[in-house]
């Protein structure tokens, strides 16, 4: 057997142009929000297709200015797809709404399904999560339900930045959409976020409370009550240099999802993934049986796997609200059989090759 490798599940991918890119920052003695946010802002909403958008200090908060932007709060429910990242439900606590969790469409596609959503009369809006670098299986159907019902669409494009169809980037078939720029998304400010939106009132309201209720900073009279969600210039720096590496973080990490497949072809399953939208791995994920025994095994060899999303109905945190284990089968099976592989850009292929091997073997 080959000599044990040490495989962490991600590193950020950058280097010298990043560095390069915070210096000038520096340089220029203007390191809080400024001109280079504006420059990463208009970059990314002229590159995603929005007419609007406000930068975030992280995807959590830009989930949350997105829905108190609509007004939501106590009282309403808020659907949410039971696989998801525990910020998307968390950004409906915070705004004292209630998330209303519904199963996946099965283990290998993580999407919601939409015949089990129950529209009630407090029900004001629908999240779903674009996850692992592709769309939503039913996004169109999904924008369709919530059209027809009068519901908010929320889309939580965190891991989807970069990931569009003909017609459609990710974040912009519902009335707000929201993305991630931390350490291991495509592409990273370490911190820091997005939300996108075509509705001019939303984002209005969004300038105002994600700075202390005003339009701009330098003046003291604040017309409403606001939040400080602002990025940094050092981190809009990262962003821009990030974002002119699009394609090559692209190709890398195409490069990365093909070699595991050739290795993997027949051994396990893996994710569901559009055809008609570019892919974009955030992470490959596959499937076993039983992925806890496989990971503990795998992690002997000194690879860092990492399962999918634990269930939000399972979550300690919202024991409160006691779902019938019954209600999310696709959802527990996802969790119970996915595996997220290292998927990070400088892994080579002697590196993929040992935790393929690893993976197998483990099987
Ligand atoms: C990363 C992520 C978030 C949260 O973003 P942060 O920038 O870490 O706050 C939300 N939802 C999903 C699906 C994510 O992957």
């Amino acid at each position: 057997m080959a000599e044990k490798m040490n495989i962490p599940q991600f590193r950020s991918f950058v280097d010298r142009s990043d560095h390069a890119a915070i210096a000038r920052v520096f340089d220029d003695k203007y390191i809080a929000e400024g001109k280079v946010g504006v420059e990463f802002r208009d970059t990314l909403i002229d590159y995603i297709g929005a007419s609007h958008g406000v930068l975030a200090s992280n995807g959590t908060l830009a989930l949350y200015l997105a829905l108190r932007a609509l007004g939501i709060g106590p009282g309403d429910e808020i659907i949410v797809q039971d696989t998801t990242f525990i910020a998307t439900a968390n950004a409906v606590e915070m705004t004292g709404a209630k998330p209303r969790f519904v199963d996946i469409v099965s283990y290998k596609d993580p999407s919601i399904d939409l015949s089990r959503i129950e529209v009630g009369e407090n029900t004001k809006a629908v999240m779903v999560a674009h996850l692992y670098g592709t769309a939503c299986s039913n996004i169109e159907a999904v924008a369709a339900f919530c059209r027809d019902r009068g519901l908010w669409l929320i889309e939580d494009a965190a891991q989807a930045f970069g990931v569009r169809g003909a017609e459609r980037h990710c974040g912009t078939w519902g009335d707000v959409g929201t993305f991630s720029f931390f350490a291991d998304k495509t592409i990273t400010t370490g911190e820091g976020g997005l939300v996108v939106t075509n509705d001019e009132s939303l984002h209005e309201r969004m300038v105002y409370l994600r700075n202390q209720g005003r339009v701009a900073s330098g003046s003291f009279v604040h017309p409403e009550i606001g939040f400080n969600f602002r990025l940094t210039d050092m981190q809009s720096a990262l962003g821009l240099a990030q974002f002119s590496k699009l394609d090559v973080i692209t190709a890398a990490k195409s490069e990365i999802y093909s070699s595991y497949r050739r290795h993997l072809e027949g051994q396990v399953e893996f994710l569901d993934v559009r055809p008609d939208f570019s892919f974009i791995p955030f992470r490959v994920v596959v499937f076993v049986d039983d992925a806890e025994p496989v990971m503990e095994r795998m992690k002997a060899r000194g690879i860092e796997p990492r399962s999918v999303f634990y269930p939000m109905h399972r979550q300690p945190c919202f024991g409160r609200y006691s779902y019938a284990e019954s209600e999310f089968p696709n959802a527990n099976a996802c969790f119970r059989r996915g595996i997220c592989l290292p998927t990070w850009i400088g892994l080579d292929a002697e590196q993929i090759e040992y935790v393929s091997r690893a993976l197998i073997d483990a099987l």
